[in-house]
């Protein structure tokens, strides 16, 4: 749990942010629970630890972290946004029954990703699979 707490106040200042005890809060839930949460979950997570700690600041601390990326936003459904704190490129599996995500990672030549031509800049790529998790699919 220190090395955890170490790590969190490392990736605050190597990106400029005030390790404070919100954030490193927020930051070591992130790391230690990689289940893409939606702030609720963390806010929920966290708010018998630390009284004080508001849903706003829950809120204010993921949008800095997101615009430091030190997570990535994740709207898999509509209305629905989640936190990554994997900023690499990956695949989500969305199960439609647990509604577990989980991450779906590519090595450089398991897969040939088609791109826009023409001078498109990409800016973001976004890669969601459905249906039913190893867990669910035991229907027949
Ligand atoms: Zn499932
Ligand atoms: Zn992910």
């Amino acid at each position: 749990m220190k090395e955890l707490r170490a790590e969190c106040i490392a990736r605050l200042q190597t990106v400029g942010l005030r390790p404070s005890e919100p954030r490193i809060a927020v930051l070591a839930f992130l790391m230690k629970h990689r289940i893409h949460p939606v702030a609720e979950t963390i806010y929920k997570a966290l708010a018998p630890e630390y009284p004080t700690l508001s849903r706003t600041t829950v809120y204010n601390t993921l949008k800095l972290f997101e615009e430091n990326n030190l997570v990535m936003p994740l709207t898999i459904e509509d209305g629905e946004l989640r936190y990554d704190i994997n900023t690499s490129f990956h695949g989500h599996f969305k199960c439609k029954k647990c509604h577990n995500i989980s991450d779906i990672f590519f090595d450089e030549s398991g897969m040939k990703m088609p791109l826009p031509q023409n001078g498109c800049k990409v800016e973001s790529i976004h890669l969601d699979f459905y249906g039913l998790c190893s867990g669910c699919n035991t229907e027949e």
